[in-house]
This record gives structure tokens, sequence and C-alpha cells, in this order.
């Protein structure tokens, strides 16, 4: 089998992992520099390593699962960056949302020393990941390099778009997470009221996912307790997806937003709720928790 190495167990790298080494049938070895991640995969049966080094000599395809740019710049470029460190002609794949300007020069700087690099974002939450029914966004060069990506990513994913150039993918990940941030707070607003207007929220959910009001926040990902199971809002609002990283999205967004002199209102607005979230020391808890700091009126303290 093909050696795949995989860098960034997180919520979402895990199961993202799993299904590649299960369903994809590769020789997946998986990095973290979080060792309780290591020892939960390797109970899980996946191959792990403590020294990113080790995957540079065993494989020639690697997938990056983390946080945000500066991570992925420090594991791939640099002096002991995977870059560096891998046979020339690697392919990396890159599954972390950035903004598209450090996508665009990570593939610069890639191509320089003849290795590829590929922007290739994803949707739908640790469900999606988990299931390997996810969405990825690429952003490769030509059709023959997309092509090689979907052969590996279609084992972790169902909809694999092809972007066409390189930080497309990044793009239409920002900008669909733009809309993501604004539709889970307008989602948990229309409950919230509702609630203190005494409608329960299990039965205004489900009118709203049949009425107008419907989106995947409502729908799949509910953000009230006990309205769905198996959402993180069930869960006391662990795993899923953490605050921070919705934060880190809508300043992309609004990043981007100013560059193209486009007006994103709204955009800007969640952006502010979500720093607020931060700051109320919600980061690592997942992001449909707005519901319940509109719920108790905690924005307004
Ligand atoms: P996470 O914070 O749960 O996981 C990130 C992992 O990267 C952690 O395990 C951390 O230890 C590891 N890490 C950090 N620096 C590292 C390094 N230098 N080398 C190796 N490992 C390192 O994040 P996540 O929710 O899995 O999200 C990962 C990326 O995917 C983010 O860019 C996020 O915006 C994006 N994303 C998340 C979701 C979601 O629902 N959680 C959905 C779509 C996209």
């Amino acid at each position: 089998a093909e050696t795949v190495g995989f860098i960034g167990l997180g919520n979402m790298g895990g199961p993202m992992a799993l299904n590649l080494a299960r369903k994809g049938g590769y020789e997946v070895i998986a990095f973290d520099v979080n060792k309780d991640s290591l020892k939960k995969y390797a109970k899980e049966g996946l191959a792990v390593c403590e020294d990113v080094s080790v995957l540079a000599r065993k494989a020639n395809k690697f997938v990056t699962m983390l946080p945000n740019s500066s991570h992925v710049s420090s594991v791939l470029e640099g002096e002991n960056g995977l870059f560096q460190k891998s046979a020339k002609n690697s392919l990396f794949i890159d599954s972390s949302t950035i903004s598209y300007h450090s996508a665009i020069k990570i593939y610069e700087n890639a191509k320089k020393i003849n290795q590829r690099y590929v922007d290739a974002p994803v949707s739908g939450g640790v469900g999606a990941a988990t299931a390997g029914t996810l969405t990825f966004m690429v952003g490769a060069e030509s059709k023959e390099l997309f092509q090689e990506c979907k052969n590996l990513l279609q084992h972790m994913g169902k909809n694999i778009a092809n972007c066409e150039k390189p930080g497309a993918g990044s793009i239409a990940k920002i900008c669909n997470n733009m809309a993501l941030g604004i539709e889970m707070i307008a989602v948990a607003e229309a409950i919230s009221l509702g609630k203190k207007l005494g409608i329960d929220p299990k039965v205004l959910s489900s009118i709203m996912n049949t009425a107008s009001g419907r989106c995947w926040s409502s729908e799949v990902y509910n953000p009230c307790p006990g309205v769905m199971e198996n959402v993180p809002a069930s869960k006391g609002y662990e795993g899923g997806f953490a605050c921070e990283l919705m934060l880190k999205d809508l300043g992309l967004a609004a990043d981007a937003a100013k560059q193209a002199a486009a007006d994103v209102p709204l955009g800007n607005h969640a952006k502010e709720i979500y720093q607020k979230l931060v700051e109320l020391g919600l980061n690592r808890k997942d992001f449909a928790i707005v519901y319940d700091v509109l719920l108790n009126n905690k924005l307004k303290q």
C-alpha cells in the first residue's frame, strides 16, 4: 500500500486519518505535537510517530490538518520542514483553513523547490469527517493534479470540488464559512428568542427545518441542547468546531473582503460576536455555544 503522512490529529484530522487508513487502504503514518492525540489514535490502530522527519523518509504524499497558516508553514517550510526533508515531487495536500494569500505563497515556495502543494480545505464538521462525507475544495493548478488529489481525498469525502487554481480552494472555504458563522448566529438568535417567548426549541427547530428558516445550522448541527443527538450542543459543546477557529475564519473573510473592497456587514458583525465568545473564555468550546450565550444574555455582560 502507498504510504501517506498525516499531520494534525485534532477534532477533524483524527477521524479523517482513520478513514484514509480504513477505507482507502493506505499505509497512514500520523504525527501530532500533542502526545495524547497520538496515544488515542494509536489505540484506534493508526501507525503514529513522534518525530515528523520519520514521515519524510517513509511517505511521498502528505495531508496536513492544522489550526492555521503559521502551523502549516512551520511544518512544511523552513529548514526542518517537510518540503526540505522529503523526496522531491512529493504531494502535500493541505486541508487546514488558511488565508488564500498564505496558500498561494506556500504553493509558490513549494514549486521553487520541486514540491507540489495543493490547498484543499474541507466543510462538513466532525460528523462528516467521521462519516467520510466531507466536501473538499481543491485549488489544484491542473486537471491531472486535481485527479491525483481526488483519488486520495475521496476516501475522506463525498464531494471533491475542483476550484481550478492555487488558492481558490481557500477562497471558497472562507466564503462558505462566513455564511456559516452568520447562519449559526441567526439560528441561535431565532430559537433563543422563541424559547423566551415560550416555544419549545424542539418544536421550533422542526418547524424551521420544513420552513424557510432552515439551514445546515438548524438541520444538521442544531445549537440547542437536546434537539439533536450526536451534535456538540448535546455534549456540553465539547469537540466540534472551536469558537477560536470560527473567529479565525471570520477574520480571514474580513481581511479578504478589505482587500477586495467588498461590503460584508454581517460577516464583520459575526466576527465581533465570536470575538466576544473567545473573550468569555469559550475559545475551545464548539461554535454552536453562541445559542447558550444569547439565551443567557451573556453578550451584554
Ligand atoms: P483542532 O484544534 O482540533 O486540531 C488541530 C491539531 O493540530 C491539534 O491536535 C494540534 O495538537 C495539532 N498541531 C498543532 N500544531 C502542530 C504541529 N506543528 N505539528 C503537528 N500537529 C500540530 O482543529 P480541527 O477542528 O481539527 O481543525 C483543523 C483545521 O480544519 C482548522 O484550520 C479548522 O479551521 C479547519 N476546519 C475545522 C472544522 C471543524 O468542524 N472542526 C471544519 C472544517 C475545517
